[in-house]
């Protein structure tokens, strides 16, 4: 069973500013990492290959530098990695973001099952593993805790319904996205990372897309625009409520019928 998983680079922090002129938020100095969801869906994709054989290969759209992600992936048991760059992706919504993942798919090769984290640390909107199913005309399914068993070319997926937890089957090639906290990520192996050569990580460009209409793409294929980007106010307001239990229960009380959150 051959396995994408997509991967993204993030900051390493939850400090990052917002430059009060340009609204765009200052990622250079911040130190990035490998979006924390996703670790779970490269450790799902490994056991997955454990089981019934296959290779598990990542994907990127990202900056020269989310190279870093692909070859911490490859640390962890990864075949090898593709990284999507060209300035022309450059101020990608989500739209234009899964259409040019799904234009580098393509590109890649074809995978029995393509994994995708639950969301991101930092655009956080949990909508590109969908997009990116759509643009390939394939199944998908979110909040998948696991894959049971992948059989006769369906993978039975154990699924949160947020109050039910159901197991659904779905045809091959499929897209998951993994929920978080399903397994425990292997770490990165040391031994690999001396010896991960350029050639496992492949640099594909907008001029080997099959589509070459640049207003599918970046700034130009986005169908929303950032109006304003802000950090939220940070709320250091302190309330003490002293006396009895009694009185503290009803100043409480009173404290958050006065909020109306109660
Ligand atoms: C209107 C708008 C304008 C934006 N403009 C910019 C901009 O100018 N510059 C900028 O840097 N960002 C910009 N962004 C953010 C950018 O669009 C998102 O980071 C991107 O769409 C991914 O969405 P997400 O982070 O919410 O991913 P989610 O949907 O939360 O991620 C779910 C999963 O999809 C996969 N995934 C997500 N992104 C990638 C990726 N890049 N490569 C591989 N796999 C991925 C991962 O498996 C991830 O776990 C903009 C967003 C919006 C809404």
């Amino acid at each position: 069973m051959n396995i994408l998983v997509c991967i993204k680079q993030v900051p390493g922090s939850s400090n990052v500013e917002v430059d009060p002129v340009t609204g765009v938020l200052k990622r250079d100095g911040v130190a990035s990492k490998m979006n924390p969801y996703d670790l779970y869906s490269i450790e799902m994709a490994m056991s997955l290959t454990e089981k019934y054989g296959g290779t598990v290969e990542t994907i990127t759209m990202g900056p020269p530098q989310a190279k870093s992600v692909i070859v911490e992936s490859i640390c962890m048991g990864a075949k090898k990695g593709t990284v999507l760059s060209d300035r022309k992706f450059a101020g990608a919504d989500v739209l234009a973001t899964a259409y040019t993942i799904s234009q580098g798919i393509r590109k890649v090769g074809k995978f029995d099952l393509i994994l995708c984290g639950k969301q991101t640390t930092d655009g956080d909107t949990a909508q590109v593993g969908a997009e990116v199913a759509e643009y390939l005309g394939i199944p998908h399914v979110a909040n998948v805790l696991s894959v049971e068993e992948v059989k006769d070319g369906k993978a039975y997926v154990t699924v949160s319904l947020d109050d039910m937890v159901v197991t659904e089957s779905v045809q091959l090639p499929c897209l998951l996205c993994a929920e978080n906290d399903i397994n425990s990520p292997r770490l990165p192996s040391y031994k690999v990372q001396k010896t991960v050569t350029d050639d496992l990580v492949r640099f594909i460009s907008f001029a080997e897309f099959e589509d070459q209409d640049a207003n599918h793409y970046g700034l130009n294929g986005s169908a929303t625009q950032v109006e304003r980007i802000f950090p939220p106010e940070k709320n250091t307001e302190k309330h003490s409520i002293t006396g009895d239990s009694a009185a503290q229960a009803q100043g409480i009380f009173d404290l958050l019928a006065s909020r109306k959150l109660i």
